[in-house]
């Protein structure tokens, strides 16, 4: 477990913010993993999943407090959270700016076209290369279909860690690119569903708000970040002997 948050951008979300930008423009490839607890827990399971996340080549940031805190726990220093939805704002705007295009793979069809009519709007100058719903049953020849298109970001929204995967599997086929599995990112930012209030971000109590908006995200909730402290707990008990 420890091993996952040595893996942790640590800089602040600003300077996170900056070298991404700079990325992009230099059509240099990155991958971002937004990691919350349960990317973890499944980081413990399943092989892939860890060999990703202790690959060099990907980026984690910590995308919730849980991370942040855990981190804390085992005497990590990481600034502050990176969330997953600000990183895909982010990316639209800096595309915008900078005349790139964009893919989007995941969420539901509705969640897209309602995502491509707020980039037409905001975002003008971003070329929407290509979407394709999360439903599909062949996601590999979904990204065959991102591989022809050469996009310059490619947001994939089909949750941890279906996403994270299915961009490693595919990750050596390109040149350029910044992938980012964004989880449920497109559907708040297509206005299909609301981020929580900013008292609720302000006082890292968003996954809360989650919850009681979405009760059946219990069992989720219960199954990754209540085992999570426990486990960082016992890492931090043997690493302090
Ligand atoms: N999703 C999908 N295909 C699937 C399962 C999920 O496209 O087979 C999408 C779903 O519509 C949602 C996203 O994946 O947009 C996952 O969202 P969730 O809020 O569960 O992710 P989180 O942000 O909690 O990781």
């Amino acid at each position: 477990m420890k091993q996952y948050f040595d893996r942790l951008y640590k800089n602040t979300n600003s300077a996170f913010m900056a070298e991404l930008r700079r990325n992009l423009e230099n059509n240099r490839k990155t991958f971002i993993v937004t990691a919350n607890p349960e990317a973890f827990m499944f980081g413990e399971k399943d092989p892939e999943m860890d060999a990703l996340l202790m690959d060099d080549a990907v980026t984690v940031v910590a995308d919730g407090i849980g991370i942040v805190k855990g981190a804390a726990m085992l005497d990590v220093q990481v600034a502050e959270r990176i969330p997953g939805v600000d990183i895909a704002e982010n990316l639209m705007q800096y595309g915008h700016e900078l005349g790139k295009s964009i893919f989007m793979l995941g969420s539901k069809q509705e969640v897209l076209d309602a995502m491509c009519r707020v980039l037409a709007e905001k975002y003008p100058n971003l070329t929407i290369a290509g979407a394709i719903h999360g439903y599909v049953p062949d996601k590999d020849a979904a990204f065959a279909e991102i591989a022809q298109a050469k996009p310059d970001i490619i947001l994939v929204a089909l949750g941890i860690p279906a996403q994270e995967k299915l961009i490693y599997k595919h990750f050596s086929k390109f040149e350029k690119g910044i992938f980012v599995g964004v989880g449920g990112s497109l559907d708040v930012l297509s206005g299909s569903k609301e981020r929580a209030p900013a008292f609720f971000i302000r006082h890292n109590l968003e996954w809360f708000y989650r919850i009681a908006k979405e009760p059946k995200r219990i069992k989720r909730f219960y199954n990754s970040h209540v085992k999570f402290i426990f486990r960082v707990r016992k890492e931090g008990r043997k690493l302090r002997g």
